[in-house]
């Protein structure tokens, strides 16, 4: 039998059928599409936790996909395994013509790619890639001799600049719904048929609030009620347009835009700088550092018992819900770095496993700017004093006491370290790789 010709639709961290790039450039590529959606082997295998809301929210999120496919008489293909495997049986059915896809910054990602390149060129077909995950991404914002920016602020006065109506305009892809393959509904694979199990973890809303986002400059740093859009999952899985949500409330709050630059800078620095995402320091003298050899006290921060309010609230936060409010995550960081002075790497693994937002790039900027060792980090004298911190951002305890229900009473343990002499061990050995 004659193999049909197609084009193929690769959604990967960018899970709507409305406003994807790609999708857009498939639907108008001329040939019917297959969605396809893949639960890559490589990625699931390192998570620990087969209990994992993440990988819940992404089935849960092609379950509703699959509705609106269903009813332009198509379906999602959604397959399990390693892509190049599945790529290559793919190809041995149909004739595929062309692969598009949404880019992703990350250097498994890169190198997935590579060799899905490789492959479809062997059967003269191709992978179209296409920025949707972020507004700039790559050298779109570089300085005026072509260099990437390592610091923020000139970063995002060169992105303002740069800002056109046009970057932020949707792909109405709606419009081309019936290009997509006409198929029989295809069932999507239940968790544990690729190994996990039910959490039913809350997740939050993708609707913005613009009363929020018009107070969020004034209150985004009082982690004890909801001032922040809580958008992180959505926007890691592509649940909500960057654009749209850029459009939506760029004129509401300049401050709010600006973390979303940091988000596009965060991905910036990671393809620049892959080396980031591989375990090193951006600067490299910051691997001189000599660590405290864990002795037990990893554990108790991440359990939340190291006898700081806000730092166990904050851990606690986090082992329950899978959130934690940005300045608690910068305390608890820079708390684990430099109190504990127990090497960063271990805290970023601990929120890769538990953050529903996780992010490589903008957890690992997030991380090296705790520990003063990323491209443009807190200076590393600078050590938060986490009393300080909830004196000023939870002067009424309500944050810490919603997560430490025993704040306050004997069961509440004594520092785990006592500040000075913490502060002091600190300024002294980080001097001492600096030098
Ligand atoms: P809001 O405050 O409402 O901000 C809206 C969106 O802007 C966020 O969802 C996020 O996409 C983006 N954003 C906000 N702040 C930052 C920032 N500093 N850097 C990059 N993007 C930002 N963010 C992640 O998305 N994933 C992570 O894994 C992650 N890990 C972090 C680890 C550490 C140690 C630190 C200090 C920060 C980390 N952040 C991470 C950044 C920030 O804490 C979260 O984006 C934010 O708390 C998520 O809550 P929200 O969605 O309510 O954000």
């Amino acid at each position: 039998m004659e193999k049909s010709l197609v084009n193929i639709m690769w959604f990967r961290r960018d899970l709507r059928l409305e406003d994807n790039a790609a999708l857009y450039h498939a639907l108008s590529s001329g040939l019917p599409v297959i969605p396809l959606f893949i639960f890559d082997e490589n990625i699931l295998q390192y998570l620990e936790d087969k209990e994992d809301a993440r990988v819940e929210f992404i089935r849960d999120t092609l379950l509703t996909m699959q509705t609106v496919l269903e009813k332009q008489g198509s379906s999602l293909l959604v397959k399990h395994g390693k892509p190049e495997m599945i790529f290559a049986e793919l190809l041995a059915t149909y004739a595929i013509q062309t692969v598009f896809t949404n880019e992703d910054y990350e250097s498994y990602a890169t190198q997935r790619d590579d060799a899905i390149i490789k492959l479809l060129s062997s059967k003269n077909a191709a992978l179209s890639l296409h920025k949707d995950t972020v507004i700039f991404a790559k050298s779109d914002v570089v300085k005026d001799d072509g260099k990437p920016y390592t610091v923020f602020t000139p970063y995002k006065n060169k992105w303002l600049a740069a800002l056109k109506p046009e970057h932020l305009q949707g792909y109405n892809t709606k419009v081309h719904f019936s290009n997509f393959l006409k198929m029989a509904p295809i069932p999507i694979p239940s968790l544990s048929s690729i190994g996990f199990t039910e959490k039913a973890q809350a997740i939050p809303s993708a609707k913005i609030d613009l009363q929020l986002i018009k107070d969020y400059g004034k209150l985004r740093d009082f982690p004890a009620a909801e001032n922040t859009s809580r958008i992180g999952i959505h926007l890691r899985f592509g649940t909500k347009s960057i654009r749209a949500l850029a459009r939506e409330t760029k004129d509401e709050s300049a401050v709010f835009l600006s973390e979303l630059i940091w988000r596009d800078f965060y991905h910036m620095i990671l393809w620049h700088f892959p080396h980031v995402g591989k375990g090193k320091a951006f600067k490299p003298v910051y691997d001189t550092i000599e660590w405290e050899k864990d002795n037990g006290n990893f554990e108790i921060w991440c359990n939340g018992k190291t006898g700081y309010p806000i730092v166990d609230a904050g851990m606690r936060q986090l082992n329950a819900i899978g959130f934690m409010h940005n300045r608690v995550r910068m305390i608890t960081a820079s708390f684990l770095c430099k109190h504990l002075l127990l090497d960063w790497r271990l805290g970023e693994a601990y929120f890769a496993k538990k953050l529903l937002d996780f992010d490589l790039a903008a957890n690992n900027g997030g991380w090296q700017w705790a520990s003063s060792s990323g491209c443009d980090a807190a200076p590393y004298f600078r050590i938060f004093n986490p009393t300080l911190q909830m004196n000023k951002f939870d002067a009424d305890f309500k944050y810490v006491k919603t997560w430490v229900k025993e704040y306050g009473t004997t069961s509440y343990p004594s520092p785990i370290v006592e500040h000075t002499f913490a502060r002091e061990r600190c300024l002294k050995r980080y001097a001492a790789a600096l030098k």
